[in-house]
């Protein structure tokens, strides 16, 4: 397959790029001969994390952006391309809190370019809908919109989890925004028959994120014996999944998704915000015990909550599990054992993201 994807220099875009080219043949049967990266390396993207594919000759980077038509559509049909994955996306809620409008623009605006370019370039190549229902049963295009769990609003301690069928109910601008892609990608299928598949995943941590995210910030900061800032009392709940197994969900719905339906992708693992931090305190003390001199208590400092701030996520993935065959690999002290390992191995990439912070980037925290 010949494919675009959006977002390729963050986090989970960088991850999933890696997870095409280097694993999904073997595990997925899927032989990927093009993948092109199309970002706008804004603050989150960093093109050091794709460098690895540098001399990938199946490998192209564009540095562009989601909403520029014209640079879409051309790549569209210069690499004929057969399936979008679209994960760009300003995602940093804080950030969407004090400046809304680069969310409109990006998640809203930009999924909506980059829908009605595809929508052209479908017509094009004359595709017109078929009774196929996915790539799997026959499909020959696909549009995958990555979205979040946070669509759906927050959840009270007893109520059950998110899922397929929850009813929308963002409450801050990231998440309205993204709910704003999703009804658009919904619209597409069911207005223009398009080939879409849209994913809702929870929380996701891992290699290569961008340290204004909850473990990251919060590595770093133990590794330089900084407070950890801690929103209100530490008690909302969020779920936990490895970015990987993310990446082989999103995979596995580009292929066997049904056209028009959506998938909720989840490790099944809630944790309240508290009960991370004291995990990461332990894995880094237990990595790393030369830097880590003081005690969780003294490291720990609770702050102003964020406004609005949605207590509890928690996605019911049943449906990924029963039609997709897809079960996450990694339980979350496998993951964040692997994930302490990965930032104390690399420093060089810590220091070129501390050189944003010289371009005036404040660092926060965020789920
Ligand atoms: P990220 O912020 O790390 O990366 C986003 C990437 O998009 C960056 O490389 C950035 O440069 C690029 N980008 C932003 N605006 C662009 C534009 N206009 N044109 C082209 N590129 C642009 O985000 P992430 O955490 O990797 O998330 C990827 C996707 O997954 C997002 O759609 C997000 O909503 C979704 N998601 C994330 C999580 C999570 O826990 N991180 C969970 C569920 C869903």
């Amino acid at each position: 397959m010949k494919l675009l994807v959006t977002g390729g220099a963050g986090f989970i875009g960088s991850n999933l790029i890696r997870y095409l080219l280097e694993r999904s043949e073997r595990e997925l049967g899927l032989e990927v001969s093009r993948v092109v990266t199309l970002d706008k390396l804004t603050y989150a993207g960093n093109r050091s994390n794709l460098r690895d594919f540098d001399d990938d000759p199946r490998h192209v980077f564009v540095v562009g952006d989601i909403c520029d038509a014209e640079l879409v559509g051309s790549l569209l049909r210069e690499h004929q391309i057969d399936a979008v994955m679209h994960l760009a996306a300003e995602s940093h809620v804080d950030r969407s809190i004090n400046s809304p409008e680069d969310f409109i623009q990006t998640n809203v605006v930009g999924t909506y370019r980059l829908l009605e370019t595809f929508r052209h370039y479908l017509a094009e190549r004359k595709w017109k809908p078929t009774t196929a229902k996915s790539l799997k049963d026959g499909g020959e295009y696909l549009f995958l919109h990555v979205s979040t769990d946070e669509v759906y609003g927050s959840l009270a301690g007893g109520e059950v989890a998110f899922s397929e069928t929850s009813s929308y109910s963002p409450n801050n601008p990231y998440s309205a925004s993204k709910a704003g892609g999703d009804h658009l990608a919904r619209a597409y299928h069911h207005t223009y028959g398009m080939p879409i598949v849209t994913t809702n995943c929870a929380n996701n941590y891992g290699p290569y994120q961008f340290p204004e995210k909850l473990l990251p910030l919060m590595i770093l900061k133990i590794l330089r014996g900084e407070p950890l800032p801690v929103y209100g009392d530490g008690k909302q709940v969020r779920d936990w999944l490895y970015v990987e197994d993310h990446c082989r969900g999103l995979v596995m719905a580009m292929m066997a998704g049904q056209f028009g339906e959506t998938y909720m992708i989840g490790g099944r693992c809630e944790m309240k915000n508290l009960d991370v931090v004291h995990a990461i305190i332990d894995t880094v003390r237990e990595m790393a015990p030369e830097r880590v001199s003081q005690t969780a208590a003294e490291l720990i400092t609770y702050v102003e909550d964020r406004p609005g701030h949605d207590r509890r996520y928690a996605i019911n993935p049943e449906r990924m599990e029963r039609e997709l065959g897809w079960q996450p690999r990694m339980d979350f002290l496998s993951g964040l054992r692997r994930t302490v390992q990965w930032y104390l191995a690399n420093h060089d990439w810590v220091r070129d993201v501390e050189i944003g912070r010289y371009r005036g980037e404040r660092l926060g925290m965020i789920d």
